[in-house]
């Protein structure tokens, strides 16, 4: 398979662009501050800039990861609560940009699949299952068993650093729960 492919990183502290090509060799990729207190619209202008830049307009597929709650149904984010973002979509802006319909994905879910990759040398392997955690400005978590991403309903089974661990935990969580 010819071509290359752009994923799209959306954190609560920086976002990242890159290109791969098919054999999953990076060609470029860019980290930025991300301005949280503007709105998915100037940030989503300044990632099309970016792919612009690279004169990559013609991917043959696209991944945008976010640092929140997706609905993978309805391919749309829900909430980012460390980015204090509640509900948006950026699918229907990027495909008409890039002629391509993104898919969205939890970032630490995303993450899950090339640590997989590499711990199985990039091809067959004899790892099948796996748990990814994440420490940064949230905690993540993304599972594999039997090579298949646990998405649950919507994509967000793997919520790990949303665990209630103490019942009677008095700080309040970004998300809005208590005791995470
Ligand atoms: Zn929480």
């Amino acid at each position: 398979m010819d071509g290359y492919a752009i994923g799209i990183d959306i954190g609560a502290t920086n976002m990242r662009v890159c290109s791969i090509d098919s054999n999953r060799r990076l060609l470029w990729s860019e980290k930025h501050y991300l301005d949280m207190s503007s709105p998915p619209d100037s940030f989503l202008a300044q990632i099309k800039k970016i792919i612009m830049k690279h004169k990559s307009l013609s991917p043959i597929s696209v991944g945008i990861a976010v640092a929140g709650y997706v609905s993978m149904k309805s391919n749309k984010v829900l909430k980012m609560p460390n980015a204090g973002i509640g509900e948006f979509d950026p699918s229907v802006s990027i495909e008409e940009f890039l002629g391509v319909k993104p898919w969205i994905i939890n970032d630490a879910v995303a993450a899950v699949i090339p640590e997989f990759l590499v711990e199985n040398g990039m091809k067959e392997g004899n790892i099948s299952d796996l748990v990814f955690i994440t420490l940064s400005t949230g905690i993540g978590g993304g599972i594999l068993l039997n090579g298949r991403i646990v998405a649950g309903k919507e994509g967000n089974a793997h919520e790990v650093g949303h665990i209630v661990v103490d019942y009677e935990g008095e700080m309040e969580c970004a998300c809005g729960g208590r005791g995470h």
